[in-house]
């Protein structure tokens, strides 16, 4: 990658635990941040047509990150960041955070998107795991998303294939450029009060360094309420505990990366031995841990 092209801003040795919001995780080799959409495209082909190791990171809001040193590239997309609207359609690239979003919709009076707030996610992350809150899902407001794996593609919601944190860019190597959403004329105002509204209900939810729930639910079931009834709430490995706010939540209070992962291992033993269920993470791995539960 040429380090004189300044549509990429470089950074070696990158700490991927200030860009977590576990705040964990080792350094790795390097990361790019493309300005740009074709320097993106640019990066993910190199890396990718190499068979490079290398990870795309949005605001690392549903990632545990391994303590040792990731030896690959992070394509990093905080620089992408640029919102525009076009009739009622408003085009997100994807590292455009949830606060730059609603801001956007605040100032321009734009409603639809308000279910959001309080999420600490990038447009492409939301994208890719289908994100949502209060029974919305960024499946109701998707139409499209621009897409490259070996070519550019647009995806509409239909090829999307949206299914609960499921999308089909989670089955393909690729990398999210942007995002296009489906919004309402509304008014500053009421924008604003829908905010306040959705922020009000996830007044409760556990505070402290997390990933949110760490665990899918399991068919019509809530995995934390599977999780308090084992006993573990406030339960920990060093730094690594249960919330006794909502058992799907494992806190980092003084945490490394690997104590975590011990601790999911455990939960998952505990709730196969006692309801013979196979709880499924929704955090997503990076790097390599050592397995010491089932
Ligand atoms: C306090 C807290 C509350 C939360 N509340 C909710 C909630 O209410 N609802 C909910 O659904 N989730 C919630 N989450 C989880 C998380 O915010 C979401 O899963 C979010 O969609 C992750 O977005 P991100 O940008 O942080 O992605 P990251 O964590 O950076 O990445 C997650 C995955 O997406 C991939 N990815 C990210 N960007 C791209 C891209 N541009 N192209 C291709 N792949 C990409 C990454 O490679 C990785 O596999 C919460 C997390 C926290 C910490």
């Amino acid at each position: 990658m040429d380090p004189n092209n300044l549509d990429v801003v470089s950074e070696r040795n990158f700490d991927l635990s200030k860009h977590t919001t576990y705040r964990l995780g080792g350094k790795c080799k390097i990361a790019f941040m493309p300005v740009t959409e074709d320097a993106a495209i640019k990066i993910f082909y190199k890396l990718s047509s190499r068979n490079e190791r290398f990870f795309v990171l949005g605001n690392g809001s549903d990632i545990l990150a391994s303590d040792r040193f990731y030896n690959g590239s992070v394509i990093c997309t905080s620089k992408l960041n640029k919102i525009t609207l076009d009739g009622d359609i408003l085009n997100c690239q994807s590292g455009a955070t949830v606060a730059q979003l609603l801001k956007f919709c605040i100032e321009n009076g734009l409603g639809g998107l308000e279910f959001l707030a309080g999420i600490p996610a990038s447009v492409g992350g939301l994208t890719y795991m289908n994100a949502g809150a209060c029974g919305k899902f960024i499946s109701d407001v998707l139409v499209d998303c621009k897409v490259f794996n070996d070519e550019l593609h647009i995806f509409s919601n239909k090829l999307c294939d949206f299914g609960y944190k499921y999308s089909t860019m989670r089955d393909i190597n690729c990398l999210i450029l942007s995002s296009r959403f489906k919004v309402k004329l509304s008014s500053e105002a009421k924008v604003k009060d829908n905010i306040r509204q959705t922020l009000l209900k996830r007044m409760a939810q556990p505070k402290g360094k997390s990933c949110g729930c760490v665990f899918k639910n399991p068919n019509g079931l809530s995995a934390g309420k599977i999780i308090e009834e084992c006993g573990l709430k406030g339960f920990r490995i060093g730094g690594a505990v249960v919330s006794r706010a909502h058992a799907n939540f494992i806190l980092n209070e003084g945490a490394t990366a690997a104590e975590i992962y011990a601790l999911i291992g455990f939960i998952k033993a505990r709730v196969l031995e006692r309801f013979g269920l196979r709880l499924e993470e929704e955090v997503v791995y990076i790097g390599e841990f050592n397995d010491t539960f089932g």
